[in-house]
């Protein structure tokens, strides 16, 4: 680990070797990107003298590319390093010395401003928003649930990546408020709040380089610049009525929740691990010799109370793949684009209350001694995560309004 001379950063999840990004706005200003360091968020703009950092949005910075994410993130890991830094930076000067770091750090000090101080917004304009569904146990689950009597995957689940294209303009900050959604729903046909609503823990990927139309994407790590953490609330009464025979549709679009922080994928090499096992081999487009999934272990709070803890690790399609499959029929990305994995569960640890209650037939008992099946209006949802290493992604948060 890199040691940082900003206060409390290497004891926390956001030392040097994370550095998310975010967009921040003081009292009064417009907002503008920043990157996390400990419990402060460093204002770029002025600090690397650079106008892109100045946008109300990651966009423009993303639009850039893989080179310019490299040599940005090696500078500030130069700039807020206490000492010498092993990476070297790309551009600009690297520390020689105690005088260098001390230097820096008188440069960089008034730009960091501390994060009860500061207003976190959506950090992307969001392009295409895409969900996926690619946990085996996830899938398993509500098959099992929503169609009792057939196999619970469909024949073409271990052949590809399923997934469907949301709404991206209903995506918002952690944080929101969350209001009930009305509409039709089960038992059908009937009208009114959705009486079974429900989170979807999942991880979300933020594509920054785009492709042309008609293009396939090239390598992941060319296109795809970081991680954030992302709650598809899920109304399963609509959703139940209404996704046969074409998909999520209201039940799923009226809000999903993203963390204010991107992680980059560079900050997330040493959370890798080896994908799962695949029966039978993917076809030659989503086939990887070395196929890799990222060993993160979510938490997911209702009202403060840990509910569950799953993990990322053993999820069946690996972000690389769902990224290959997106648009291997030439469907453009666009900076911006956000796909997410579908619910994250694993063996035992599920990342929706339909999967932990079983369809509301086994309620969970709070420490207040009411129970849930489903949330209740007032409630808090929070996902938080965390990677080997001490790097943590922040956390995504909603409360639940009354429906109107
Ligand atoms: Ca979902």
């Amino acid at each position: 680990m890199t040691r940082s001379w900003v206060p409390g950063a290497d004891e926390s999840l956001f030392g040097l070797d994370n550095l998310p990004y975010g967009v921040f706005s003081r009292p009064g200003e417009p907002p503008r990107v920043g990157v996390r360091v400990g419990d402060h968020v460093l204002d770029l703009a002025p600090v690397l003298h650079d106008e892109v950092f100045a946008a109300p949005s990651l966009n423009p910075f993303l639009a850039r590319g893989r080179t310019a994410w490299q040599g940005t993130r090696a500078r500030l890991r130069t700039l807020l390093a206490d000492g010498r830094v092993r990476d070297r930076a790309a551009d600009g000067p690297t520390d020689e010395g105690s005088s260098g770091s001390a230097g820096n750090r008188a440069a960089v000090e008034p730009h960091l401003i501390p994060l009860d101080q500061v207003t976190m917004h959506l950090p992307v304009e969001v392009a295409d928003y895409v969900d996926f569904y690619a946990s085996l146990e996830h899938a398993s689950n509500l098959g099992r649930i929503f169609r009792p009597d057939e196999e619970p995957l469909k024949p073409n689940w271990r052949h590809l990546p399923v997934g469907y294209h949301g709404r991206a303009g209903t995506v918002v900050v952690s944080g929101t408020p969350i209001r009930r959604p009305c509409g039709q729903r089960m038992p059908g046909p009937s009208f009114g709040p959705s009486a079974r609503l429900d989170i979807e823990a999942e991880l979300g990927f933020v594509v920054g380089a785009p492709t042309r139309l008609g293009d396939r994407a090239g390598a992941f790590e060319d296109h795809v610049f970081g991680v954030t953490l992302l709650n598809d609330w899920s109304a399963r009464d609509i959703q139940a009525w209404e996704y046969v025979p074409l998909g999520p549709f209201l039940g799923k679009s009226f809000a999903t929740s993203v963390s204010p922080w991107i992680t980059p994928l560079e900050a997330l090499h040493g959370a890798r691990v080896a994908g799962r096992e695949q029966d039978p081999a993917p076809m030659d487009y989503l086939r990887r010799d070395a196929p890799w999934g990222l060993d993160l272990t979510l938490r997911v709070e209702l009202n403060g109370e840990t509910i569950s803890t799953p993990s990322y690790r053993d999820m069946y399609w690996t972000p690389d793949q769902m990224l290959a499959h997106m648009t291997v029929n030439g469907a453009s990305l666009r900076t911006g684009d956000l796909f997410a994995s579908g619910t994250i569960s694993s063996e035992g640890a599920f990342g929706s209350l339909i999967e932990v209650t079983w369809n509301g037939a086994e309620p969970i008992k709070l420490a207040d001694g009411t129970t849930r099946a489903f949330l209740e209006d007032g409630d808090t949802v929070t996902i938080s995560a965390v990677a080997p290493g001490g790097i943590g992604l922040g956390e995504v948060t909603g409360r639940i309004t009354p429906a109107t």
